[in-house]
């Protein structure tokens, strides 16, 4: 590959998928912020603002140079409209001839602007805090002068979705306005009138205060529901660990194809003709898919997943995360969530989905809501933004007899034509 120290192109981190832990070169690179911006990837490839001299995803506390700055701006209800996506474009299309050098893209559920910057090296607290208030600064100064509701993604370790990648298995080919390859500097200076106000909305981060964290440690009413412990990935898939609480599970069976299969008891065996053996045959799922029964007797033949599923009392409903509450978590370690969800079949009230940090439940809440997980527990810093991205994501929820068992992504919402 190039020289660095040749290229005049400012250059950022990009890893082949946002979930890469910081300690893994593979699938991390340095690529000119160009390149980056323009070239198909086939992963769900992410980007850093900047890059670290190992190469690698950087972390806070690691010396990174910052290249870059990118703004996310998302649909109101993280549900795109028309409406909404030509306004923004327009809006867009405005900033960018008026802060030349810049490039825009739609994303699923909003849209984001990127432009290098003059290095800004990072060495040290201090100087990730100055990044974050003039990020802040740049937000308060987009809704005032453009009337564009930026997040505020203040941390410089945050990632962002590449445009032109593979997302759920699908080639993004986005909506695109200005011309990556001619990417340059952003020209802008805070001004007092704009540090003034995001010193007012982020008080702990302009006055040096922010401190690590649990912050807020609301108790949740003790009038809810509150009997769902965590939620889990099944590993076997989610029909293994019902028959397995059932001891319904009887032995492994070799189908010489090397998938992992079991001889069970049919959940339906009571329904089985007098006589005919309660014998049914498991195929289990480590795709993260529920797995697959075979009975070959009446009734159950054309049984599918669901059906099984729902025989089976698992539920799934989707909800939308109203608030949340930050507790300790149960082994002193990390912190517990727990996420208050309005259910979209307004029905009865959905009981708190509890998730605690460093668990796989934890990674599945992020995953499905879409939000990058925060890579640290900092109420005032990337948890306090993640949360705030949080709110109002759809969350398909999986309960089994009422116990949470797995946090999935909800389905598109059905449209109604007005
Ligand atoms: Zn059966």
């Amino acid at each position: 590959m190039g020289e660095e120290a040749q290229s005049h192109a400012p250059l950022v981190t990009v890893l082949a998928e946002r979930t890469l832990p910081a300690d893994r070169s593979e699938g991390a690179c340095k690529v000119e912020l160009p390149a980056a911006l323009t070239q198909p990837r086939a992963t769900d490839a992410h980007f850093m603002q900047g890059h670290a001299p190992h190469g690698r995803r950087f972390v806070k506390g690691e010396p990174a140079t910052m290249t870059a700055i990118a703004l996310d701006f998302d649909a109101p209800d993280h549900a795109m409209t028309p409406a909404w996506a030509a306004e923004t474009q327009a809006k867009i299309e405005a900033l960018l001839a008026a802060h030349r050098g810049g490039f825009g893209y739609m994303t699923k559920n909003g849209a984001r602007v990127v432009w290098a910057i003059e290095p800004v090296a990072i060495s040290d607290a201090e100087s990730a805090c100055n990044w974050s208030r003039r990020y802040l600064s740049f937000v308060a100064y987009l809704r005032r002068c453009w009337q564009l509701e930026a997040d505020a993604l203040h941390d410089h370790t945050r990632l962002f979705r590449l445009p032109f990648v593979v997302r759920d298995g699908v080639a993004q080919r986005p909506l695109t306005i200005g011309d990556p390859r001619a990417i340059g500097a952003l020209d802008w200076a805070p001004t007092a009138e704009d540090e003034a106000a995001a010193a007012e909305a982020w008080p702990r981060i302009f006055d040096g205060t922010s401190t690590p964290p649990l912050c807020g440690t609301d108790q949740p009413p003790a009038s809810r529901p509150q009997r769902i412990e965590g939620s889990v990935t099944a590993t076997r898939g989610v029909l293994y660990d019902l028959l397995a609480r059932r001891g319904d599970i009887r032995s492994p069976h070799d189908l010489g194809d090397g998938s992992e299969a079991f001889h069970v008891r049919c959940p339906r065996a009571d329904r089985h003709s007098p006589g005919t053996g309660d014998d049914a045959l498991l195929i289990a799922s480590h795709g993260g898919g529920p797995g697959w029964i075979t009975c070959r007797h009446n009734g159950c033949a054309g049984l599918e997943p669901a059906d099984w599923l729902a025989l089976l009392g698992v539920t799934q409903r989707v909800g939308k995360v109203a608030r949340w509450f930050i507790n300790a978590a149960p082994r002193g370690v990390g912190i517990r969530l727990a996420l208050d969800l309005l259910p979209e079949d307004r029905g009865a009230p959905m009981p708190y989905v509890r998730v605690s940090s460093g668990t796989p439940a934890w990674s599945a809440l992020w995953r499905a809501a879409d939000v990058e997980a925060p890579s640290d527990l900092d109420h005032d810093g990337d948890l306090g933004d993640a949360l705030r991205e949080l709110r109002g994501r759809r969350l398909l929820i999986e309960s089994d007899n009422g116990r949470t068992r797995r946090i999935l992504t909800a389905p598109a919402r059905e449209r109604v034509a007005a």
